[in-house]
């Protein structure tokens, strides 16, 4: 993948944990501020609730008093009497002096002081509450007190468990009881009644490291304890006095460890979906590429490679580990299209995919290059190709039958690798042409690249690059091989042959360039120069009233099948006054193979110019009678090679002379070609052949020797 789209996924990553970071801190932030805000709204509301509930307690003190008819000044001499009737089961009486002393219902003193500073608060509240130590118990009692009459200087007093006391002013209130407590201004508990969670919370708050704590500060200790959802809750109960009550209250649906997790949760979730759409990128970046590889690199009959998939995965290969001691090798099958042609097309796929299958199972890398041509990287060894074959021949029988491996025959070229890294266009080329020579071989079927072949592949390179400018620099040159009419032997005619002295390359015979310029076009060019030269000659003698001679000049199967052939021709020929009896178009049999369709048309349009039109090569191709049947030839060519052997084969000479006689009835005249030997002539001769070439009259000239020797 690439760094940029890291990045992007990076900084995506990043906003979204700093995003959520943020979101969880101002929820936290904020849960935490409404709930100090709710906090302290139930404080002020149990403090007033308290406030009204001590109040009322205070008046119901103060209400029994009036109400039994004591009035303040005599209240201190009868009270002890009335007290009694002032019931409250758990609640014990007294009467405290203006000094604090406090007396029991019989009057008698009893121990404990009220201190100043509650008096005071009593009356100036008109009630006050006070913890006494209790001797009966362990823990304190509360004392409430309220001022008798206008002049408080005496105090009724009901003293109540702290337990009671809670009860009766945390009445109302929804205050959770079980974490009830009463601390006094020191924040020391009053109350037993307290569970250990507020009771230590309290304590280490109150006291951790501080001597004393004003209500304020006490406030403010309260709300930061406990964790966000508890709150230490602090009410006061005796402003002067700096009472209170804690509570442990809860608040918020939240909790401070549930939110970390949802975050947790949240986060890994993010971080698994960036993770999970990191890895569909990649798996979509592959597949694209598999796609892309797919459509473009993949041969859709077989799945092996095509040439580009070939060409990246070799170079690929080349540069991972030397390549010596691997060999690449070209394949294909002979006369593949005859399987097509017998079995049907299916068939002819279904060989090609069992080819590529075993290619594909145990070849490091390999291609179909087109049709049934197959090209493949394989461990160079001694019997690699007969291996190579008897596993391709193996497949076939398995898969489609004995018939058909017995019917194959494969054409093998190998390209043994020497270098450690050579060049893939090296590796292919070799391979490639070294299976073109297996194909043109008819002994052998199996050509390994060799100096010599590399050589061909030299010249080839350089008659390519060097052809271009032959025809501007007049490097190629015009051959006349003279022709002689039986049996007076005169010279009338002769056949142009072209012949290249190259400033690079030096003289070419035409067998060397000729298949390379069929290979790629050129021969067209080369090809109407002949023409155009043999016509200028014709002109020249014309001009100078010189008896005319025919000449016969070959055309390439390429050059006639070329696209507005026929319109070339023309014009070529229009260019010149030459009676056009005296040219004659050498065609070789072997170009109208698979070409009838287009070929006899032209041919009869050939004829209406006036041209004449010499079947070469006669009796090497397959259908020699289906030309005769067919075209209106005008001369017949006998293949040098019937001649050739016919000095050791009477069937040869039987075949000549049949072809002789043939050609007579059919009134086509007779060139016998490769005429070397006197024994030869006189045969040919003696058969009636009409004209007759070759060494034992002449090699082929120069056109000026030619007109030189022959025609003054
Ligand atoms: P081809 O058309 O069959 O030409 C006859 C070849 O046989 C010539 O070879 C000629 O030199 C050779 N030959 C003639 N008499 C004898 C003989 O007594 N014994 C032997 N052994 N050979 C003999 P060349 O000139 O090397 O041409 C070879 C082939 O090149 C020609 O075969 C022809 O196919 C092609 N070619 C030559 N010139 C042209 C051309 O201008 N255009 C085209 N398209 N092909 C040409
Ligand atoms: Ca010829
Ligand atoms: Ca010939």
């Amino acid at each position: 993948m690439k760094k940029k789209k890291l990045l992007i996924y990076g900084v995506i990553s990043l906003t979204f944990v700093i995003l959520f970071s943020v979101y969880t801190w101002s929820v936290l932030h904020s849960t935490d501020q409404v709930n100090e805000q709710r906090l302290n709204e139930t404080m002020r509301t149990c403090e007033l609730q308290i406030q009204k509930n001590l109040e009322f307690r205070a008046k119901e003190l103060t209400y029994s008093i009036t109400h039994n008819g004591l009035d303040q000044q005599t209240a201190f001499g009868e009270l002890t009497s009335l007290l009694p009737t002032l019931d409250a089961s758990s609640a014990v009486y007294y009467i405290v002096d203006y000094s604090g002393m406090m007396y029991d219902a019989d009057n008698q003193p009893i121990s404990g002081k009220i201190d100043s500073g509650a008096l005071k608060a009593a009356q100036t509240n008109e009630y006050a509450a006070v913890s006494v130590p209790d001797a009966s118990s362990s823990s304190p009692r509360i004392i409430i007190m309220v001022p008798i009459g206008p002049d408080p200087s005496f105090f009724l007093a009901q003293s109540i468990t702290v337990e009671h006391f809670l009860d009766l002013i945390t009445e109302d209130l929804s205050l959770p009881s079980e974490n009830l407590a009463l601390f006094d201004e020191w924040g020391n508990p009053i109350s037993t009644y307290l569970d250990q969670s507020t009771q230590g919370s309290v304590q280490q708050s109150i006291y951790d490291g501080a001597v004393s704590y004003s209500y304020d500060r006490l406030r403010n200790v309260s709300l930061k304890v406990g964790a966000l959802q508890d709150y230490n809750l602090y009410i006061s109960v005796d402003q002067p006095r700096g009472w209170f009550i804690g509570a442990r209250i809860s608040y918020g649906g939240v909790t401070p460890f549930g939110l970390h997790l949802s975050t947790l949760i949240v986060l890994i979730l993010l971080v698994l979906i960036m993770l999970f759409m990191i890895g569909l990128d990649i798996v979509n970046d592959r597949d694209k590429k598999k796609d892309w590889a797919n459509v473009n690199n993949i041969d859709p009959l077989t799945g092996l490679l095509n040439n580009v998939g070939l060409r990246d995965a070799l170079s690929a290969f080349i540069q991972k580990r030397p390549m010596n001691g691997f060999s690449f090798v070209c394949m294909d099958i002979l006369a593949f299209s005859r399987i097509n042609t017998m079995f049907g097309y299916s068939m002819g796929d279904e060989l090609l995919r069992v080819i590529a299958d075993d290619i594909a199972a145990r070849q490091v890398c390999g291609t179909r290059i087109n049709a049934d041509c197959f090209a493949f990287l394989t461990k160079t060894s001694d019997d690699m190709l007969s291996l190579l074959e008897s596993n391709f021949r193996a497949g076939i029988e398995r898969r489609l039958g004995a018939e058909y491996q017995q019917m194959i025959t494969f054409n093998f070229g190998v390209y043994p690798i020497a270098d450690a890294k050579p060049l893939f266009r090296e590796v292919y080329d070799g391979a490639l042409l070294a299976h073109k020579s297996a194909k043109k071989q008819l002994s052998t079927h199996q050509v390994v690249y060799d100096a010599e072949l590399k050589q061909t592949l030299e010249l080839q390179k350089n008659i390519e690059i060097n052809m271009m400018h032959a025809l501007s620099k007049e490097e190629f040159q015009v051959y006349v091989q003279p022709q002689f009419d039986m049996p007076g032997e005169q010279c009338t005619r002769g056949e142009t042959l072209i012949r290249w002295r190259s400033e690079f390359m030096g003289f070419l015979p035409p067998d060397k360039f000729i298949p390379i310029f069929e290979s790629n076009g050129f021969i067209v060019e080369t090809d109407f120069f002949m023409l155009t030269s043999a016509l200028e000659l014709l002109q020249s003698r014309l001009d100078a009233g010189l008896p005319p001679v025919t000449l016969a000049i070959n055309q390439s199967r390429v050059t006639i099948a070329f696209p507005n052939y026929f319109e070339r021709l023309k014009a070529t020929i229009e260019q010149f006054s030459v009676p056009m009896e005296y040219i004659e178009l050498e065609i070789t049999e072997s170009a109208l193979e698979n070409a009838w369709d287009t070929l006899v048309p032209l041919i009869h349009n050939i004829k209406k110019l006036g041209l004449s039109i010499a079947m070469d090569d006669f009796g090497s191709g397959f259908s020699s009678l289906n030309t005769l049947r067919i075209l209106p030839i005008d001369i017949l060519k006998i293949d040098k090679e019937f001649l050739r052997e016919s000095d050791n084969s009477p069937r040869c000479k039987i075949i000549i002379e049949s072809i002789v006689h043939m050609a007579k009835e059919l009134s086509i005249r007779i060139v016998c070609e490769g005429v070397e030997t006197k024994a030869q002539l006189e045969f040919l001769k003696e058969i009636g052949c009409d004209i007759v070439q070759g060494f034992y009259y002449s090699k082929p000239i120069p056109m000026a020797d030619f007109t030189k020797q022959y025609l003054s």
